[in-house]
């Protein structure tokens, strides 16, 4: 049993038009879609106590999606400093969308996270860039979205990322639109579609994509020894 923790800013949600999108939030749709007999789905948000983020709820993640926009510089310092030990110990992190600007994706990157955009609506077109990984298992080798806000190059993430999926978007930007990283133990995917105005988590290769990731991410046995622990030699040393 994989234990999935989906976060979700949960602000745009409360007012049109995102509302009739979404009306039970983000984090709903996500858990809705991907909902298996392998995964047990939890939801936290923005505004709950520690944001939903308790060292009991955190401690027993395995995996945590994050989804934020308008208001990532309200989430606590001391929250993202748990979960980047969290993912440093083994917890894999998925974030999707406008989450490239959030603060724990670049306190697990150490870079900008910047990239270029522009919300008019324009069509999509994703290409499988590594058919091999299991993060594109079952996905189409390219589909497209009818309407998403375009994120375009350059895209400020670390050159150690490596990349499942490649957009094209109808105004001729291309974007890496699905990069994974590995911090310490823990795996991260980023993912790009996901704007709060389209119905982007309800569509079906979308949400093939997040599942496949929630397992990919999920912690592998033998834990990176973080806290540089002093050690044994494993051969006799013999004093000169
Ligand atoms: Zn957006």
């Amino acid at each position: 049993m994989i234990r999935v923790t989906i976060w979700n800013e949960f602000r745009h949600e409360q007012i049109e038009p995102v509302k009739s999108v979404y009306p039970r939030g983000i984090h709903s749709a996500i858990a809705g879609g991907i909902a298996a007999e392998d995964l047990e789905i939890r939801c936290a948000t923005l505004d709950e106590p520690e944001h939903g983020l308790t060292d009991a709820l955190l401690n027993t993640t395995d995996v945590l999606l994050w989804w934020g926009h308008r208001a990532h510089s309200a989430v606590s310092d001391e929250v993202v400093a748990k979960i980047r030990t969290r993912v440093l110990r083994g917890m894999g992190l998925i974030v999707l969308h406008s989450g490239h600007n959030s603060k724990i994706f670049s306190a697990m990157l150490g870079s900008s996270c910047s990239l270029r955009w522009r919300q008019v609506g324009e069509k999509e077109r994703l290409w499988v860039a590594a058919p091999s990984h299991p993060i594109a298992r079952g996905v189409p080798q390219t589909f497209a979205l009818e309407h998403e806000e375009m994120y375009g190059e350059p895209f400020g993430i670390p050159d150690d990322g490596k990349i499942i999926f490649m957009s094209w978007f109808q105004g001729g930007d291309v974007f890496r639109s699905g990069v994974t990283f590995q911090r310490g133990s823990g795996r991260i995917f980023y993912f790009q579609p996901g704007h709060e105005t389209f119905p982007t988590y309800y569509d079906k290769n979308v949400l093939k994509v997040i599942s496949n990731a929630v397992r990919w991410a999920a912690p592998a046995e033998g834990e990176f020894a973080w806290d540089c622990p002093k050690c044994e030699p494993a051969e006799p040393i013999h004093p000169r």
